[in-house]
């Protein structure tokens, strides 16, 4: 067993919420959790997905034809 230096600058390797590969889990990894934009962005379309569904919106089909101007 080896003694943990608490001023080891090492980054911490945890598990990507997203794809299950590692991520860095420092400053330098500016997605932590995840590994990448890409992976975060995933996630994030995933739990939007899941009941928390944006309305979708019709457009306006009422554009009334015939300018009274123009007869
Ligand atoms: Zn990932």
């Amino acid at each position: 067993m080896g003694t943990q230096d608490p001023n080891a600058m090492k980054p911490r390797l945890v598990r990507c919420p997203a794809c299950g590969g590692d991520s860095v889990y420092g400053p330098g990894n500016r997605f932590r959790p995840f590994c990448s934009e890409r992976c975060r962005n995933l996630d994030f379309g995933a739990w939007a997905s899941e009941g928390f569904r944006l309305p979708e919106e019709t457009p306006p089909d009422d554009q009334s034809f015939g300018d009274p101007k123009l007869q």
